[in-house]
């Protein structure tokens, strides 16, 4: 990625000529099956473009629970787009069509109107649990039966897909817009993507300007974009097996309350039985101490995640450092 960063061709993308850009917008769009794609910043600048597009203010938008959309980017649909969350609670950030029904508001005096639904596959909160193809569609359905655009929130779809074993396009058909990051599992530094049809990112380019995601010589990055979709996207099947692994492994540890059978992609999200001696925090900074890096998602919640950089030995190493730890 350095070596291709450092040799890439670059224009002004504001003015839509930067030839790096408008490779990787033409790849992303193709590798999603769409017409068009822009190329965003981060994930939570895409998905809040989506949002902005397929919403007014003083509209709900109907989501699961703990989505990266309602919890981790900031009440930016409020801030951004005068947008109102209606969160649905699930087991395992798995909607159900009747539950999306339920939550459509009628169209009475009374009621805040429904403006969108957004989905998220893999759900990263929920353990980067998949929403298999048949429920995708089943949920996308009661949209539309309604009128209401769904928006996908796909920052991890590619995992997914190789977890199923079938392109990412296959799980977002029918979505109006998804966002899928060239960050996290694709292991490209920076950057997201958002695809839709040619009208909605023509749409999407003026809002993105708006929000200050107009970039100019931004070749640079968008070159470790391409490599990622070239090289590291179908390598993304070895991250899932890995997490698989480790999750077998932990769910071994006296203390660890993990069922390994949930571990469907990269995430593995951990609590602690009654006989476990430590806070999550203790032991992400015990694990610290042992090299090995974990994130604190509450009290006694814990979430690992495998990538690029880890391989099968790192696996072995974290499972016995956090035996140690929790010993
Ligand atoms: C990381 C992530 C995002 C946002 O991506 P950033 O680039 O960090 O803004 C959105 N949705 C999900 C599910 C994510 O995991």
């Amino acid at each position: 990625m350095r070596q291709a960063m450092f040799t890439a061709a670059v224009g002004d993308d504001v003015y839509g000529e930067d030839p790096t850009v408008n490779r990787l917008e033409e790849r992303a769009a193709a590798v999603m099956n769409r017409e068009a794609a822009l190329f965003v910043p981060s994930g939570t600048m895409g998905n809040q473009i989506a949002v902005h597009l397929h919403t007014r203010p003083g509209t709900e938008v109907i989501g699961e629970e703990g989505c990266h959309i309602f919890n981790f980017e900031m009440g930016a649909m409020s801030l951004l787009s005068g947008a109102f969350p209606r969160p649905i609670a699930t087991d395992d950030g798995i909607l159900a069509p009747e539950q999306i029904e339920a939550a459509i508001q009628g169209k009475v005096g009374y009621r805040t109107p429904t403006s969108m639904v957004a989905l998220e596959n893999s759900h990263n909160l929920a353990g980067g649990r998949i929403t298999p193809v048949e429920r995708m569609r089943e949920l996308i359905a009661v949209a539309k039966d309604h009128g209401l655009p769904v928006h996908l929130d796909g920052a991890r779809i590619h995992n997914s897909a190789a977890a199923l074993g079938i392109p990412a396009a296959a799980i977002a058909a029918g979505c109006d817009t998804v966002m899928f990051c060239l960050s996290k599992g694709l292991g490209a530094p920076v950057g997201s993507m958002l695809v839709g049809d040619t009208g909605t990112i023509e749409d999407a380019r003026r809002i993105r300007k708006a929000l200050g995601g107009g970039m100019r010589q931004v070749g640079v990055i968008a070159a470790a974009g391409l490599v990622a979709l070239d090289e590291v996207l179908p390598e993304l099947g070895e991250d899932n097996r890995r997490a698989r692994t480790l999750a077998d492994r932990l769910a071994e540890i006296p203390g660890i309350k993990l069922d390994p059978e949930t571990v469907e992609t990269n995430i593995i999200c951990f609590g602690f039985d009654e006989t476990a001696k430590h806070t999550a925090a203790d032991l992400a900074t015990a694990l610290a101490d042992e090299g090995v890096l974990v994130h604190a998602l509450g009290h006694d919640f814990v979430r690992m995640v495998t990538h690029y950089h880890i391989a099968d030995d790192d696996v072995v190493r974290a499972g016995d450092a956090v035996a140690r730890v929790m010993a």
